[in-house]
């Protein structure tokens, strides 16, 4: 099977971190909308930006401006260095769907303070890479109870489009969800990070009906391309936090993995069987766990967006040594050749299986 020849020269020693954890995010500034100001839940999150002694700009109109830079890197550094509190616009309460992670998708926030390299959102933000944190999540948490179905537990994803964790200690926005899903029985919410600050949801009235992933990746691939996120041990150790918390009168976390992006760097074996021995260290102890396996991909949008943002990343964006994948509407993705799919595939099903035998796939993509 052909390896990456772009992405890293060949290693078959991996090195373990120390536990780093990730840098707290501190925006350079923090913009408030007039409406986002009128809205209980936004004026909660100035009260919280106002005790961490942020900067904070209250716009005279509700559209984000000034933010572009004289070139695109300049705009990429102003808009990541910003927090912009808003109020979710009406199309934000007609959830879509969100297949095979969730029924649904419900975004809390759109914008990520983090680097990677590969992002998922880059070609789907319009704008300047912002983080707009949605003012009137409690509106649009009933909302959701709209798309509840009877006799069934409806999943609610709301790491889409942001890292949820990521920005929580300046939003309280996934405690809020967090708390709410804990009282609607036939609902689940479904987050994923890359950052490790978990305390703040360990005493949460959860009731169970929270899965909390992390989203892990081999040693290298994280520590080259997930820039300002938590160290891989970092994430272990707040996974493993997540499944032995003990919420008042309930239970821990249901817990889960996502393994993403998925490359087959060199040595990819050695790169990979490390990462989840790493993991059987940590859950050391019987828990409710799933994974999620998920194939780096690209379209030619995100690629020119991506090298805007990181015009020297040794990330793989190749076209001619991927498959084409199309969607209904037409548009193509680029993923791995089938051979190389099914080598992956047939790997990580194996070494999964032997590790955790109780912990179930819920798909491979
Ligand atoms: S954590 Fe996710 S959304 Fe944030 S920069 Fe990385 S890939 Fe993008």
């Amino acid at each position: 099977m052909p390896t990456q020849q772009t992405l890293f020269t060949p290693s078959t020693s991996v090195k373990h971190p120390n536990l780093t954890t990730s840098r707290l995010w501190i925006p350079k500034q923090v913009l408030f909308t007039p409406d986002a100001l009128e809205e209980p839940f936004g004026q909660q999150i100035y009260e919280r930006i106002s005790t961490l002694g942020l900067p904070i700009n209250i716009l005279k109109s509700n559209r984000l401006t000034g933010l572009r830079g004289a070139d695109e890197r300049e705009t990429y550094r102003n808009a990541k260095n910003t927090l912009a509190v808003v109020k979710a616009p009406p199309g934000a309460f007609r959830l879509q769907p969100i297949p095979p992670s969730a029924d649904w998708q419900m975004n809390l926030a759109e914008g990520c303070p983090a680097h990677c390299q590969y992002c998922y959102l880059a070609g789907s933000l319009h704008g300047p890479p912002v983080t707009r944190v949605y003012a009137n999540l409690p509106q649009m948490l009933a909302n959701a109870a709209a798309y509840e179905q009877v006799g069934k537990v409806t999943t609610f994803e709301v790491s889409c489009y942001t890292d949820v964790i990521g920005i929580e200690h300046l939003t309280g926005s996934l405690a809020e969800c967090v708390s709410y899903f804990g009282s609607r029985p036939d609902a689940q919410l479904r987050f994923v990070t890359k950052y490790d600050q978990v305390e703040s949801l360990l005493e949460l009235p959860h009731n169970g009906r929270t899965r909390a992933r992390v989203s892990l990746n081999a040693e290298l691939i994280a520590r080259r391309l997930e820039g300002g996120t938590a160290s891989v041990e970092a994430r272990l150790q707040a996974l493993r936090k997540l499944a032995l918390s003990r919420e008042q009168g309930g239970g821990e976390y249901p817990v889960g993995v996502v393994l993403a992006p998925i490359m087959p760097i060199i040595d990819w074996r050695v790169h990979y069987t490390d990462l989840l021995d790493r993991l059987a260290d940590t859950l050391d102890f019987d828990c409710d766990l799933t994974v999620e396996f998920i194939t780096h991909r690209f379209t030619a949008g995100s690629k020119e967006v991506l090298l805007g943002w990181y015009p020297n990343t040794s990330l793989d964006l190749d076209e001619f040594s991927r498959s084409q994948k199309r969607n209904k509407f037409g548009g193509v993705k680029y993923v791995y050749e089938p051979d190389e799919m099914k080598t992956l595939r047939s790997f990580f099903y194996a070494e999964w299986r032997k590790r955790f035998p109780r912990a179930p796939i819920l798909y491979w993509t």
